[in-house]
């Protein structure tokens, strides 16, 4: 398969995110390590109240554009704006109307829930009781008002995030950014995290930017960009995306999955590529074609599934190649445990 090369072109922020006085705004970015560039002129927009993702695979530039848009770092060029204020011009002013949640942890564990939040309410210049409501009002919204005098370190996993998405919430933030937030959460922590994330969105009316490099996240996400080697590569709802590709993807088994698929491109005149041994095609009504290929090839074919496009084939149509060149961290983590 050819990589779709107008993929920058087609990513473009479309006309009516334009129009949607965006909260953030991002023009031409770049960043540059050295010689190294880990973002190469990405321009996108967040409405307000969106549940916006960033997706792409490790050395993509999320981290980059992460610390960019938390004002931790300025970029080489470009701009980025949030709530009309420049992250390089007002980045004081800025802090008051984002929250950030890091990857690290930031609480501390010797202390209690309700300390840690206090002590957070005073770096933003809240006191005395107009911070104790604040905080029995962030407890609530994240489910540990019970827990409220516990020490951080008697908590779950996922309890310790949702303190750190409190203590990014406590000063009103306009905007949430949140960088990998489930990493190393179970599967109820990470579906409970994202409930409190569409709260958010739903009744504060908080953009939450978060960025990600699961899948099944980035589907749960109103809208996506997605990066490639510090390019955007998709931009617009997981749906838009997936229906893009306009058909189903086809995965053939064979003997000689090359041989197979030259003599598919010259038989049917269809783009098929081998992608971890597999015969890869997309093609608008799947299972009719299916026959067709089968009958085409006797004795061939050793298996073969048809299936709707993910947002990995997404990726894949749009750079040429898969979202992970390896296995992802975790599930090589969670192979070598079996082992045991
Ligand atoms: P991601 O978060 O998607 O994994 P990063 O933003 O961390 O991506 O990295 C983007 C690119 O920039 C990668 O090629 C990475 O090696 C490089 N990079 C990141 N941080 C640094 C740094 N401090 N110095 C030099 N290169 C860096």
């Amino acid at each position: 398969m050819t990589p779709n090369t107008s993929a920058i072109e087609h990513a473009a922020p479309e006309p009516q995110s334009l129009a949607a006085n965006p909260i953030i705004s991002v023009r031409d970015l770049v960043h540059r390590y050295q010689n190294r560039t880990a973002l190469g002129g990405i321009s996108f927009d967040v409405r307000p109240a969106e549940l916006f993702g960033l997706l792409g695979p490790n050395g993509s530039g999320k981290t980059t554009l992460f610390r960019i848009l938390s004002t931790l770092m300025a970029p080489s060029a470009g701009t980025a704006v949030i709530a009309g204020l420049n992250v390089v011009r007002d980045p004081a002013e800025l802090r008051r109307h984002i929250g950030v949640v890091f990857q690290a942890q930031s609480v501390d564990p010797k202390l209690t829930a309700y300390e840690n939040l206090w002590h957070q309410g005073h770096l933003y210049g809240l006191h005395g009781p107009a911070l104790k409501a604040r905080i029995e009002e962030i407890l609530t919204r994240v489910g540990l008002l019970d827990r409220a005098q516990d020490r951080v370190e008697s908590f779950s996993g996922g309890m310790q995030r949702r303190v750190e998405l409190a203590k990014g919430l406590l000063h009103h933030p306009e905007v949430l950014l949140l960088d990998e937030p489930t990493t190393g959460l179970d599967p109820g922590a990470r579906r409970d995290l994202w409930q409190y994330l569409r709260v958010l969105r739903d009744q504060e009316h908080v953009s939450v930017i978060v960025t990600t490099h699961l899948m099944e996240e980035a589907e749960r996400c109103d809208r996506l960009a997605i990066l490639n080697e510090g390019k955007l590569v998709a931009l617009g709802t997981p749906e838009e995306l997936t229906r893009e590709i306009g058909g189903d993807v086809i995965l053939l088994e064979a003997r000689d999955p090359e041989a197979l698929a030259e003599q598919i491109r010259t038989r049917f005149h269809v783009d098929a590529t081998v992608m971890d041994a597999n015969v890869r095609l997309e093609i608008e009504n799947g299972h009719r074609f299916i026959p067709d290929v089968v009958e085409a090839f006797p004795g061939e074919i050793h298996a073969l599934s048809v299936r709707k496009p993910t947002l990995e084939d997404v990726f894949i149509h749009r750079t040429g190649h898969r979202f992970w060149n390896e296995e992802p961290a975790d599930e090589k983590k969670s192979k070598k445990k079996k082992k045991h």
